[in-house]
């Protein structure tokens, strides 16, 4: 039963992590309009399961006045909200509170911001990066925030760090640019080690993401179609794994199966489950352009 709507109110970031899913950054494309969230936000409420309403990207806080309208629209019907922001606009505390306090007026329920070393922090060299201002700011104001932190490379340098099993033992997850930026030089396995998706459900999602496109993401560029043809409803009532190219022989037997079923045999053995999925994915987007979109998301176009 779906539970949580993640609209990715734009591809577009200031930042562009080496771990980034989505591939996200300054030249990235694609950002939803007012009607658009309106859309969204209604067919989410006709579905009668969802209670949150999350705004991501990519970077909401570059379409301020875009996430605000958002918040409210959603507030109105209803839903919880929630952010996930990299804090990288607070860049005095007298400017972060005129960035956060409509979000207390707005009652946002989970404020989530990246605070690692991926993220501008310690790794560009700074030891109080605009993030952590800004999660001082939002716990003076009240709002209730968290963090999403990625493990911090034990020792060496940037490359070496990239190899190192550190990352592997955090949460890094070889998909997207992650796949194609930090995998150089990591252990591999044999693809038939990766029998099952290790992360995502599947065949009865809790919680999708949906982009500008109208692509309902179960997973990052694995899509079950658009809202802007089929109503989420009835998208979600039609909806079968089993019948899905994708989605199917993931939940048959994970990424193994999937690249088995295509006939997919990756370059190297993959890192981890994410990276062979990824790999296998990447190989069948003309294939299935429908269901893997859009096509930036593979570092493509
Ligand atoms: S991981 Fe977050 S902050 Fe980094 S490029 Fe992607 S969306 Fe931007
Ligand atoms: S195995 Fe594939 S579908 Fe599952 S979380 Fe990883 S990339 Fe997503």
């Amino acid at each position: 039963m779906l539970r949580e709507v993640h609209i990715l109110l734009t591809y577009s970031c200031n930042f562009e992590c080496d771990h980034c899913f989505l591939y996200c950054g300054p030249k990235a494309r694609g950002t939803f309009t007012r009607a658009q969230i309106a859309e969204v936000l209604e067919q989410a409420k006709r579905l009668g399961t969802v209670e949150w309403i999350y705004f991501e990207g990519g970077e909401p806080f570059l379409f301020y006045s875009l996430m605000i309208e958002g918040l409210d629209m959603a507030r109105a019907l209803g839903f919880k909200t929630g952010i996930v922001t990299n804090g990288s606009w607070a860049t005095t505390e007298a400017d972060a509170e005129l960035w956060l306090e409509p979000l207390s007026a707005l009652e946002v329920a989970d404020l989530s911001m990246s605070d690692d070393w991926f993220h501008g922090g310690e790794r560009g060299g700074r030891s109080d990066p605009p993030v952590k201002t800004a999660l001082r700011v939002a716990r003076r104001l009240g709002l209730p925030v968290d963090t999403i932190r990625i493990e911090r490379p034990a020792s060496g340098t940037e490359s070496a760090q990239h190899k190192g099993a550190t990352i592997v033992g955090g949460e890094v997850r070889f998909r997207g640019r992650a796949a194609d930026r930090l995998t150089d030089g990591l252990p591999r396995q044999p693809a038939a080690a990766f029998t099952e998706c290790p992360y995502e459900d599947l065949q009865t999602p809790e919680r999708v993401h949906v982009d500008c496109h109208g692509n309902v993401h179960v997973c990052q560029g694995l899509t079950i179609g658009s809202i802007w043809d089929t109503r989420l409803p009835r998208l979600l009532a039609e909806y079968r794994a089993e019948a899905h190219p994708v989605c199917g022989p993931l939940v048959e037997g994970g990424p193994a199966r999937l690249a088995e079923v295509h006939g997919i045999a990756p370059e190297a053995g993959p890192a981890d489950a994410c990276h062979l999925c990824f790999q296998a994915r990447r190989a069948l987007i003309d294939r299935f352009p429908e269901y893997l979109t859009p096509r930036q998301v593979y570092g493509l176009d």
